[in-house]
């Protein structure tokens, strides 16, 4: 079954989205998207000369990627416009791409894909360290949890969740619990919160229109009939509406969550109220979390034939305990960089068996998750933790990509005086160009109120710039988790050397003791670059002379000797993600990407998509922009035929090359 999803609403009314079979025989592409209607379809109708005259820097590339007929815009498989083999990223660009969730994706050299080493945390396997049914006992299940990865740690929007601070300690694994329909296919936190998770995906309803109106529209077409999806995500209740879309458009769904704190209880419980096999629940042992995915894909009776990961842990489990799976399964869809990254190094070394999108490269991802839901969440995670006023406050904003810019943007509307630091001469230059003034670190970090770190880089504000910081100084972090405010000991855990990660802290001493008499020019230079680290990491915030008060949730003060307190939030790790909810309405953006990815995957026929990491065609791209623009009452301007032949555009798009940068 192929599908052929049509807007026909240019005009800003609700998109007309229609899905239809067509033959598997058809060289049409499967999932044909534009803003008109079927005849979209159609090779472009006067859809652009490429020999019309047009304006020096206007003019279009030759005809190619992204442009050209509708139709084969979308047929990667033709190569005209192989839009997803054209815009394949390239590696080396990624070999130390990271993860917003703190990751960076290593490929060992036997090819393995793993995390890098990090602050006190990193993914470990529960085949390489127990088995499931040798059960921690709870003080064993906490301390597991620290050494699971940072993408699963770091919180995503717990602030909307009814059930935080349950009472109830027992382990969702020794309850045995059912739905009203008698289905006990599923292990939550506590089924009777089903109600109060409804609530909260009614309301996330609201704030997800492209979403429902896939749902509406494939009430008779179910392009995912027979798929069978396997998920591992945050669990929230934006994820639910997405759920329970793939659902209605025939999917069967088992879930689990990506991320061991960030599970909204009431909604995984709404979730298997409904029938919905979940596996998740708000603070999971790392045990926990390698059970729950298990059951999500170890099931008799049931194989997955698609994967949505989220930071690429599903699929991971599955290489390494069913690859037999993968003969089964026709796509992986990805969020996240990290799992981007995971799945470009085992398609580097020929490891990757099935076809995967890559979700996190969409324009629409990108540039909307990145600016605009930092934009939104910031004030949002400084407020609710700190309750302080932004108008005059000093700010420095370290970094200025697209988190940057939507910091910045927020306080600036606050009235609070912001600086930028940038290493970027552009993004540099843009700072300058948006009105914010350029400096070094060092010149404003006496007299600023506010410090926020937004560059995915490591030790950007270290301890000498703690100890330099004025009184009552928030310390906050949008970026990098951890890595990115010199906190803890994480240079031990970044140390190259194995035997220095394990014996790292004696190793120090030893080192401090003997270093007078110690030749460093004696060791070997990474060993040398080692006992640096180890050094340097004595000079972070967890220090004998300073103290450290628990004044609130996610809230620290960090206390000097003599009296001086700096605020930090969130022990550094990403502030909207710990410390507030994220909006809705981006990740609706983000969902529909992903379902339309799924979609694509589960019919593209035989040969369309090889064993590789695609981008999501720039076409459906805009049509996930376009579905949401009702909900602005927006009127999108169509080209006129003459125009369009001028641009040497089809008419329906895609209405930009590959390469413009938004
Ligand atoms: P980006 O690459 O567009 O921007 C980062 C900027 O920081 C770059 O311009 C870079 O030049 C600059 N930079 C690097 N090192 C620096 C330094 N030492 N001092 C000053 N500037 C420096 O990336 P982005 O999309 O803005 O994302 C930044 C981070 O935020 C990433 O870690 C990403 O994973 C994370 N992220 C967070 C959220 C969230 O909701 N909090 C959302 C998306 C991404």
């Amino acid at each position: 079954m192929s599908v052929q999803v049509v807007s026909a609403a240019a005009d800003a009314k609700v998109p007309e989205v229609e899905l239809k079979d067509l033959s598997p025989s058809e060289a049409q592409p499967q999932l044909a998207l534009s803003t008109a209607a079927v005849s979209a379809m159609a090779p472009a109708a006067g859809g652009g000369d490429p020999e019309a005259p047009a304006p020096a820097g206007e003019r279009p590339p030759a005809p190619g990627p992204g442009s050209g007929p509708a139709a084969a815009a979308l047929s990667p498989a033709a190569g005209k416009v192989p839009q997803a083999s054209a815009m394949k990223r390239s590696d080396p660009h990624h070999q130390h791409q990271r993860h917003r969730d703190g990751g960076e994706a290593l490929v060992s050299p036997d090819g393995t894909v793993t995390e890098a080493p990090r602050t006190v945390k990193k993914i470990q396997f529960a085949d390489q360290k127990q088995e499931f049914n040798k059960r921690p006992t709870k003080i064993g299940r906490r301390s597991l949890s620290r050494s699971i990865s940072q993408s699963s740690t770091d919180s995503y929007s717990s602030a909307a969740s009814y059930t935080d601070s349950s009472d109830d300690e027992t382990s969702p694994r020794d309850k045995q619990q059912k739905n009203s329909k008698g289905s006990g296919d599923f292990c939550v936190k506590n089924i009777k919160q089903a109600e109060f998770g409804r609530r909260e995906i009614e309301i996330a309803e609201q704030e997800m229109p492209a979403l429902m109106a896939l749902r509406k529209r494939a009430q008779g077409e179910k392009p995912l009939a027979g798929a069978k999806i396997v998920g591992c995500t945050h669990i929230t209740a934006q994820t639910a509406v997405l759920m329970e879309t793939l659902g209605a458009l025939g999917a069967q769904c088992r879930w689990a969550a990506c991320n061991i704190y960030s599970t909204l209880n009431e909604v995984a419980a709404a979730l298997a109220e409904s029938g919905f096999p979940v596996f998740a629940w708000k603070g999971e042992s790392e045990d926990d979390f390698w059970w729950c995915i298990d059951r999500c894909v170890n099931v008799e009776g049931w194989q997955p034939n698609m994967i949505l990961d989220d930071g690429g842990d599903l699929t991971h489990w599955i290489y390494k305990k069913y690859p037999n799976m993968f003969k089964k399964i026709k796509g992986i869809v990805e969020e996240s960089v990290t799992g981007v990254h995971r799945l470009y190094q085992l398609s580097k070394a020929g490891k990757l068996c099935v076809p995967a999108m890559n979700v996190n490269d969409s324009v629409t991802k990108q540039k909307f998750d990145n600016l605009y839901c930092c934009r939104e969440s910031i004030l949002d995670g400084l407020k609710r933790t700190t309750d302080m006023m932004f108008g005059g406050k000093q700010v420095v904003v370290c970094g200025y990509g697209e988190v940057g810019k939507g910091c910045c943007a927020a306080l600036k509307a606050m009235g609070s005086i912001v600086y930028v630091t940038e290493i970027d001469p552009i993004c540099a230059l843009q700072a300058c160009m948006d009105g914010f003034r350029l400096v070094k670190l060092n010149e404003v970090i006496r007299q600023v109120d506010i410090v926020i770190t937004c560059t995915g880089n490591k030790n950007v504000v270290t301890r000498e710039h703690l100890d330099r910081m004025k009184n009552s100084c928030i310390v906050c972090n949008m970026g990098h988790s951890n890595t990115e405010i010199d906190v803890t000991y994480q240079s031990i855990s970044q140390c190259d050397f194995l035997v220095l990660k394990f014996y790292g802290i004696f190793l120090a001493q030893l080192y401090f003791c003997l270093g007078k008499w110690l030749k460093q020019s004696m060791l070997s230079s990474p060993l040398r670059a080692a006992l640096i680290e180890l050094q340097h990491c004595q000079a972070s915030l967890r220090t004998p002379e300073l103290t450290w008060e628990r004044v609130r949730s996610q809230v620290d003060h960090v206390i000097w000797p003599d009296g001086k307190r700096i605020v930090l939030l969130a022990e550094g790790r990403l502030l909207n993600l710990s410390c507030s909810t994220v909006p809705t309405f981006v990740l609706s953006i983000t969902a529909t990407t992903q379902a339309l990815a799924l979609i694509e995957l589960y019919n593209a026929p035989e040969g369309r998509y090889k064993q590789d990491v695609y981008l999501l065609p720039k076409k459906m791209d805009e049509y996930v922009a376009s579905l949401h623009l009702p909900t602005f009452d927006a009127h999108l301007t169509e080209l006129t035929d003459e125009q369009a032949k001028y641009l040497g555009l089809n008419k329906n798009g895609p209405f930009k090359p590959n390469y413009y940068r938004y």
